[in-house]
């Protein structure tokens, strides 16, 4: 059915273990309550850098190490160049992050702060995209996309085997979607499990690429906006080899999010689950306390059991995060978890 097999997920097990965390999984009993059914989050906040992003860099530069490549160069909103910078770093290669103007400055400093060479270009992710493959042109670097590449969606569907190894009866999935990596790599890894479970993918409203594309048919430009989701942002490219053809035939619903919902999101897991999280990361639950997964909670063909929510990342800026908190009042006769 697909250009991605399951044997490429398990070697990518193999390969990232021990660099990359198997993450917690863990039910959150806030978020069950709202549910009424047994929810999960899937903790990858706790990887090294933050985020995810780690598994899928990680499985594609242990691939192009073994081929002997020296130096690499990635495009990036942030977290997949913070995780290239950081395993660069662990296989003794020259990693540059390509990165637009609109990616937060805590996310420039990390890549830094890993020994990568950040280059800061133009204000989109396809600016950012354009630079990179002109190194790649000129200079031969070798290029590591941030979704759209075997490895790296092979990387980002461990999850999807931790997922149903850990909760054999889960039901119901709920991912971030940007470039749909990550989404793709999930829903393959879950649906060769037990083809019932139900996907969905979460985006912010304005300038969410793969909706759009998905919407239209095939992949489509959408212009870049500031977001509190900026994790999610940047097109899917009009050249998208795999994560467009994969989320449009894994996909069971997707889900849109205005900029105050995605706050309070980042706000509940503050003070219900004590996580901090980034915007992108914050959708999932957003979705959930909204009501945007209404119907699929009630949908009576749909498969009983456990949900899960994956949480993506917690990389954002901490004044910023403590802005939004302190912009929603606690209610005033407290019920929070302590
Ligand atoms: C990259 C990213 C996503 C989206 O992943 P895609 O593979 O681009 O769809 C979601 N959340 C966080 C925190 C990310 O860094």
């Amino acid at each position: 059915m697909s250009v991605l097999s399951l044997a490429d997920v398990y070697r990518a097990r193999r390969r990232i273990e021990g660099r990359v965390l198997r993450t917690p999984l863990v039910e959150s009993p806030s978020l069950s309550a709202i549910a009424g059914a047994p929810v999960y989050l899937k903790l990858e906040t706790v990887q090294p850098t933050g985020s995810f992003k780690l598994r899928g860099a990680t499985n594609a530069l242990t691939e192009l190490a073994a081929q002997g490549c020296r130096k690499v160069v990635t495009a990036s909103t942030g977290n997949h160049g913070r995780a290239v910078a950081h395993a660069a770093r662990a296989l003794g290669i020259e990693a540059t992050v390509c990165m637009s103007a609109l990616v937060p400055g805590n996310k420039v400093e990390a890549v830094r702060g890993l020994g990568a060479r950040a280059c800061i270009v133009g204000n989109s992710q396809d600016d950012a995209e354009r630079e990179a493959l002109r190194l790649v042109r000129e200079e031969g670097f070798a290029y590591v996309p941030p979704f759209d590449d075997l490895q790296v969606i092979a990387g980002q569907a461990t999850i999807g085997l931790e997922i149903v190894e850990a909760l054999p009866d889960v039901a119901h999935i709920v991912v971030p979607l940007s470039g749909g990596g990550l989404f793709a790599g999930v829903a393959f890894a879950a649906k060769s499990a037990q083809r019932a479970i139900r996907m969905s993918g979460v985006t912010m409203a304005r300038g969410a690429a793969m909706h759009a594309s998905l919407a239209s048919g095939r992949p489509v430009l959408v212009e870049e906006v500031e977001t509190l989701a900026d994790s999610l942002g940047g097109g899917i490219g009009l050249e998208n080899r795999y994560t467009y053809q994969l989320t449009r035939d894994l996909i069971d619903d997707t889900l849109l999010l205005d900029e105050d919902s995605i706050a309070r999101g980042i706000v509940h897991a503050y003070r219900h689950e004590r996580l901090v999280v980034e915007g992108a990361a914050a959708v999932g639950m957003a979705a959930l306390l909204d009501g945007a997964l209404h119907d699929a909670l009630h949908d009576a063909r749909a498969p009983r059991g456990p949900l899960v929510i994956v949480v993506t990342g917690a990389n954002i800026d901490i004044e910023l995060h403590r802005r939004i908190v302190n912009a929603v009042p606690a209610p005033s006769h407290s019920h929070e978890t302590t």
